[in-house]
């Protein structure tokens, strides 16, 4: 771990870059960091801070963190478990047999700090996380430094933390009861999808989120057999169903919405309900292209998602903004669709806006939390640096991030995790995967 203080910072020179997807960088003189919070942006006005550390960020980029909308952080302990099949069989013959045998708080808690330390590492300071003992998921969240949405899993079937078939509401007053309070921690919840969870499940998960303020996120259009099973059920779409029970709204997050028709986009725009693109999950899974452009110029507000380690593989949100781009305009047949500009756009400020953290987070303004990134522009593929925003999303990689600060507290410093130590994670991680080895008969590398 590298040294941490409470001292105020300031970073010097470079360029920075407020506004992603709005403003163009500019060269920088100088940002204070003090108390938490953004003192003071490019400019001198205040005078010297007594005991500041000063970071030079010569040949960087210094930009807002990046927002990861979905993914299911524990699941890192599965990656590489079982790829190149379909998401049906991928889900019953691999994934849910695993979690039914090894997850429990401790695997949480684990998986998740793995999750965010990489996440951290690649310029993730927020991201919204869902799946099971999800207090868990917090504290790895508060040790490693980073600021989450954690939404408890909800299914009607019996899941890891709820033995019992239909009991999640016990589950989700435990977890509102013992999350811990925290301005980097917002809770949330998470119905899986229309095809896990019924008409009194969404009813009931709806109600209890409006009467707690939080965010209802559900995976929902993912794949075709979904609609084609809701249609069976139902005989309308996922989108159709869920506006007759009432729960589409500002405050519900569709998450996927690969396949939508005109009328399905219509609903969501006039609902104002939120929507998160996954475009590596989708297309690893063979979901389909999700209707980013069209949804864009409905209005539609879209955050971008890396969703699991197990279906991605990794968490290098640069990988996902490039991804999200060349897939809308492969999908749409138009070069113009999903510019750079819209990708870092989704991926900082539209991203805290859907987490409901737009007063706190997403662009660099004196009063917001300092959650900044420092990038590393003086790299072979950032050369020459005709349009950095252009190179962010269509060249830089996750291991160009030099600096991570959360809250104005240094979280990664040249280029290491300065919060918790990688070595033992590393080492709980390899043990855990052991034991996942032994009954699903797969054989477990250590590099050696
Ligand atoms: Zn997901």
């Amino acid at each position: 771990m590298c040294a941490n203080s409470d001292k105020p910072i300031e970073l010097r020179n470079g360029l920075i870059l407020c506004f992603p997807g709005i403003s163009d960088p500019v060269p920088h003189s100088r940002t204070l960091i003090s108390g938490g919070s953004i003192v003071e942006i490019n400019s001198f006005q205040y005078p010297n801070y007594p005991d500041t550390e000063v970071i030079d960020c010569s040949n960087c980029l210094i930009m807002p963190g990046l927002v990861n909308c979905h993914v299911h952080a524990a699941m890192s302990l599965f990656r590489g478990l079982a790829d190149d099949v379909p998401l049906k069989s991928w889900l019953e013959q691999f994934i849910f047999p695993s979690e039914a045998r090894h997850v429990s708080p401790g695997m949480v808690r684990l998986g998740t700090t793995l999750s965010a330390v990489e996440m951290a590492l690649s310029g993730i300071t927020t991201f919204a996380d869902a799946y099971f003992f999800m207090e868990e998921s917090a504290l790895a969240t508060l040790d490693v430094g980073l600021r989450a949405v954690i939404a408890q899993g909800i299914l009607d079937a019996p899941t890891p933390d709820t033995r019992i078939k239909s009991s999640w509401k016990e589950r989700v007053t435990e977890f509102l009861e013992s999350v811990p309070v925290n301005p980097r921690i917002t809770p949330a919840l998470f119905c899986h999808s229309p095809y896990l969870c019924g008409s009194d499940t969404f009813r009931s998960a709806f109600e209890i989120s409006q009467s707690h303020g939080l965010k209802l996120f559900s995976h929902v259009a993912e794949t075709k057999l979904e609609i084609d099973e809701i249609h069976k059920l139902y005989g309308i779409t996922p989108i159709e169903w869920l506006y007759s029970l009432g729960v589409l709204g500002d405050n519900f997050v569709l998450v996927h919405g690969v396949h939508l028709s005109d009328r399905d986009c219509r609903v969501i725009m006039d609902s104002s309900s939120r929507l998160i693109h996954c475009p590596e999950s989708n297309m690893k899974l063979a979901s389909g292209a999700a209707r980013i452009q069209y949804l864009l110029e409905m209005g539609v507000k879209i955050g971008l998602g890396t969703d699991s380690p197990a279906s991605n593989n990794n968490l290098d949100f640069f990988e996902e903004m490039r991804s999200a781009s060349f897939l809308s305009k492969l999908s749409s047949g138009n070069p113009e669709a999903l510019t750079a500009r819209q990708s870092l756009y989704m991926a900082t400020t539209q991203g805290a806006r859907i987490l409901g953290l737009e007063d706190t987070i997403g662009s660099l303004v004196p009063g917001k939390q300092a959650d900044i990134i420092v990038v590393d522009l003086d790299q072979p593929h950032l050369t020459p640096l005709y349009d950095p925003v252009s190179q962010m999303v269509y060249c830089a990689k996750a291991s160009d991030v030099r600096d991570v600060f959360v809250s104005g507290r240094v979280v990664v410093r040249n280029r290491k995790i300065c919060t918790v130590s990688y070595e033992d994670v590393r080492e709980s991680v390899n043990e855990l995967a052991a034991r996942i080895c032994a009954h699903t008969g797969k054989r477990l590398f250590r590099g050696e």
